[in-house]
C-alpha cells in the first residue's frame, strides 16, 4: 500500500462532518429524494442525514430506507450462524472476552471431531451457511488449523442437510494465506476495522498483532488481490463517534471501489456488548443510542444501496425486527459465541453477551410471521457470481430473478425438513403470499423450483 495515500482522511472526515451540522429540512429532503435513485449518497449528504434529530424528517429518512430495501431485496432476509472454533487469542482488545491477558476465559481450540459435532447441530437445526470466527492464535498446525476447519465443515453431512457456505472471519492474513484460504472455497472474508479513528484504535488494541492499524484496513486489499472476490468489512461501534465511523467506512468502501471496481460485499453494525473481565465493553465511551442506530442501518442503506448489511444476534429481537425493515439482509439466528457452545452450551466463556436467544425456528417463524422470507440460499457464490459480477447483476436489479426464486426454494426445504409445524404454516404462508406478488417470470421460476423441492428434490438453485 502507498503509504503516501492512507485509506482514511481523518481530516477530510472532519470537514465534512463540521459542514452538515447544520442542516434544514430542505436540504434533507432533497437528499432523501435523491436517494430514491438508487445511486448512493456522497458523503456531505451523509453529515446532513446523521445531524437529523426532528422527529418528521427521522420518520422521512426511514420511510425512505424501508422503500429502498423493499426495492433492492424485497422481502427475503439471508439466514446464517456463527461457528466459533477457537478462543485462543495472542491479542489484547480491551472490549473483548477472548483477549490474552483476561484470566476469566477457559481457553479452548476445537478438534477436528468437534467441529464436526458441531456443524451437525447446526445442520440438524437447519442451517446452511456459517461464519468461522477464532481468535487470533491457532493450535500447533498454525494457519492450517483455519483450513482443515473449513474442510471438516464442509465434508461434514446429516440426514439431507450439509453447509454449502462457509464465511470466515479471523485475522488478517498475508497475500499468500489468503490465497489458501480462496483455495478452501470460502464465500466472504469478513474483517472488521473495529474503529477507523486511528487514535481510539491504538488506545483499545493494547499488545498483539491488531495493535497495526495499517495491517488490519489493507487486510480487505490483500484478500482481493489473492483472489477473494466477497469481502465483508464492519465497525464495532461505542468506541469513537458513529458519525466519523460511517464516513470513514465510505471512505474504505471508496478505496476498494476505485482499486478492485467492487466494495466490500457485506457491512457489519455490531455495537459493543458486555464481555466477561472488559470494563470497555461494560462501559462504551461512545455508547450509540437505538435511535442512532436505526439512523446508522437506515442511512448506510440509502448510501450503500446494493451493499448487504448484516444484523447479528448481539441485538434483541425488536431491534432486529426494526432494522429489517430499514435496510437488513442478513441476519444470524441460535447463535452461540463460545467455542463448543452448540454442544455443550455456555460452559466456556462467550465472547460477548447476546441480545437474541431464541432458536432458529423461532427466529424463523417470528421472520415469517412479520411477512419477510428466510432464505438460505447459497447459489451466488457456487455459481461465481461474486464480487463485480454480483453487482454488474444487482445494479439494475437483475439479481432479484435468482434470489427470489432461491429464497423460496431453499425455505421451502427447510420447512420440510426442519421446522415445526407452527413454523411450516407460518411458512407457507409467507411464501405463497410473496410468490402471487412475483412478476410472471419469476413466478414461474419460483412455483416450478417449489414443486421439485416439495417433491423431494434438495438443493434446488438457479
Ligand atoms: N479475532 C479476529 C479479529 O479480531 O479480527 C476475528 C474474530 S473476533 C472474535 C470477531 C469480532 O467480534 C471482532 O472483529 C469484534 O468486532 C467483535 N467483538 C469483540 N468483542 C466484542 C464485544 N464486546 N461486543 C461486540 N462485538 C465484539
Ligand atoms: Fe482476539 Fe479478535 Fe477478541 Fe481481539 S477481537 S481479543 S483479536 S478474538
Amino acid at each position: 500500500m502507498d503509504s503516501a495515500m492512507p485509506i482514511i482522511d481523518e481530516t477530510a472526515i472532519q470537514a465534512t462532518l463540521e459542514a452538515g451540522r447544520v442542516s434544514d429540512s430542505v436540504r434533507v429532503r432533497e437528499i432523501l429524494a435523491r436517494a430514491r435513485d438508487l445511486a448512493g449518497l456522497e458523503p456531505g449528504d451523509v453529515s446532513a442525514l446523521a445531524g437529523i434529530s426532528d422527529p418528521e424528517l427521522l420518520g422521512e429518512l426511514f420511510d425512505t430506507a424501508r422503500w429502498v430495501k423493499e426495492r433492492i431485496y424485497g422481502r427475503r432476509l439471508v439466514l446464517f450462524a456463527p461457528l466459533y472454533i477457537s478462543n485462543l487469542c495472542t491479542n489484547d482488545c480491551a472490549y473483548c472476552a477472548f483477549r490474552k491477558r483476561n484470566k476469566l476465559v477457559k481457553r479452548r481450540a476445537l478438534t477436528q471431531e468437534e467441529i464436526s459435532q458441531e456443524v451437525r447441530f447446526l445442520v440438524e437445526q437447519g442451517h446452511k451457511r456459517v461464519l468461522l470466527v477464532a481468535g487470533e492464535a491457532y493450535p500447533k498446525e498454525g494457519f492450517s488449523y483455519v483450513l482443515n476447519s473449513i474442510e471438516t465443515i464442509y465434508a461434514t453431512h446429516s440426514g439431507p442437510g450439509e453447509i454449502r457456505r462457509v464465511n470466515v472471519n479471523v485475522a488478517p492474513m498475508t497475500v499468500q494465506e489468503f490465497r489458501e484460504l480462496a483455495a478452501a472455497g470460502i464465500g466472504t472474508y469478513q474483517v472488521f476495522q473495529e474503529t477507523y479513528h486511528r487514535e481510539t484504535y491504538r488506545s483499545v488494541h493494547l499488545s498483539g498483532p491488531k495493535r497495526d492499524y495499517d495491517w488490519r484496513i489493507d487486510a480487505p486489499d490483500r484478500a482481493m488481490e489473492a483472489g477473494i472476490n466477497d469481502v465483508g468489512i464492519g465497525v464495532l461501534f461505542g468506541m469513537a463517534d458513529w458519525r466519523f465511523e460511517i464516513l470513514a467506512l465510505l471512505q474504505h468502501i471508496g478505496h476498494l471501489e476505485e482499486r478492485f471496481g467492487v466494495g466490500p460485499h457485506t457491512i457489519s453494525v455490531p455495537r459493543l456488548e458486555p464481555a466477561v473481565g472488559s470494563d470497555l465493553a461494560e462501559h462504551p465511551p461512545r455508547p450509540v443510542c437505538d435511535v442512532d442506530f436505526r439512523k446508522i442501518v437506515a442511512i448506510l442503506r440509502l448510501t450503500i444501496p446494493y451493499t448487504g448489511i448484516i444484523m447479528s444476534t448481539r441485538e434483541n429481537p425488536n431491534i432486529r425486527r426494526e432494522t429489517f425493515a430499514l435496510g437488513v439482509s442478513q441476519i444470524s439466528a441460535g447463535s452461540r459465541t463460545n467455542p463448543g457452545g452448540y454442544e455443550e452450551d455456555e460452559k466456556y466463556a462467550s465472547q460477548f453477551s447476546l441480545g437474541d436467544h431464541r432458536t432458529l425456528d423461532e427466529v424463523v417463524r417470528d421472520v415469517a410471521d412479520l411477512g419477510y422470507l428466510p432464505s438460505f440460499c447459497t447459489a451466488c457464490y457456487r455459481l461465481g457470481r461474486t464480487g463485480a459480477d454480483f453487482m454488474d447483476l444487482a445494479r439494475p436489479g437483475d439479481i432479484r430473478r435468482h434470489c427470489d426464486p432461491n429464497g423460496f426454494a431453499t425455505f421451502e426445504e427447510y420447512l420440510q425438513d426442519y421446522a415445526t409445524p407452527g413454523t411450516r404454516e407460518a411458512g407457507e404462508r409467507a411464501i405463497l403470499d410473496a410468490v402471487e406478488r412475483m412478476p410472471p417470470d419469476v413466478r414461474r421460476t419460483s412455483e416450478k423450483m417449489l414443486s421439485e423441492v416439495r417433491d423431494g428434490q434438495r438443493d434446488v438453485f438457479c
